[in-house]
């Protein structure tokens, strides 16, 4: 598992343009570019072998014992599949917006920061990293994480942090009025934590976009529109 470090021997003076990935209970994942992934069906089948699990548990027989074992082998299996998915569809999302860096949130704390997250959500974000992490260096593509404090709570626009910025999925800045899904403006704060701290890195950091589903946003917080060649929107 890789963490942006400020001294990281590896960074080098490249242009870059990065995807940013906010990870949450109903949508497991959501980017920069405003792409949502529902969890809804990860969530219904959860549900279903909890309470599969749960009855077994009642019986409390050998034979229920291996059978709640059985369950757990079923689910991770559905599971895995669901979550390659979504590692494959991050990556090419990554790849078709020209990003070299997927950012995510650091993990070590997902448990704190996201709640309402049962251990099966924790457990999916952590194997959706992997993935990530894994599948992505075939596209030449690096998945890094980052410090999650407040991104949230900050207004992706203006960079106003408050907590009542926020209210469950609705985000409304309070001193600029900016609206959003609040997962997504919290996707563009992830990516642009990392632009921050490769500004911040020793070697004066390359420049960074975050990349959005139209344009970027470079590291002063400024929005470029995306370039127009032949008439053509390049975004
Ligand atoms: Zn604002």
């Amino acid at each position: 598992m890789r963490k942006v470090e400020a001294d990281d021997p590896e960074l080098d003076t490249e242009h870059r343009t990065v995807l940013g990935v906010d990870f949450g209970v109903n949508n497991i994942a959501v980017t920069s570019t405003g792409t949502f992934w529902s969890a809804d069906e990860f969530n219904h089948w959860r549900r279903e072998y909890e309470k599969r699990r749960g009855s077994l548990q009642q019986r409390g027989t050998r034979a229920a014992h291996e059978a709640i074992e059985g369950v757990g082998r079923k689910e991770y299996g559905r599971f895995e599949i669901y979550l390659h998915g979504v590692a494959n569809e991050l990556i090419e999302e990554a790849v078709e917006y020209g990003c070299s860096h997927i950012v995510f949130e650091d993990l070590t704390y997902i448990r704190e920061n996201i709640p309402q997250a049962t251990w099966q959500h924790v457990w999916a974000f952590r194997r959706l990293y992997e993935y990530v992490e894994y599948k992505a260096a075939e596209h030449g593509v690096e998945a890094v994480q980052v410090p999650p404090n407040h991104t949230s709570q900050r207004c992706s626009t203006c960079g106003c942090t408050h907590e009542d910025n926020r209210e469950g999925e609705h985000f409304e800045c309070l001193k600029c009025g900016y609206q959003n899904h609040a997962d997504y403006n919290a996707a563009k704060n992830i990516g642009f934590r990392y632009l921050r701290r490769r500004q911040n890195a020793a070697d004066g950091g390359a420049p960074v976009d975050v990349r959005l589903n139209r344009g970027t946003l470079n590291v002063s917080g400024e929005y470029v529109p995306p370039a127009i060649t032949n008439g053509v929107r390049k975004a």
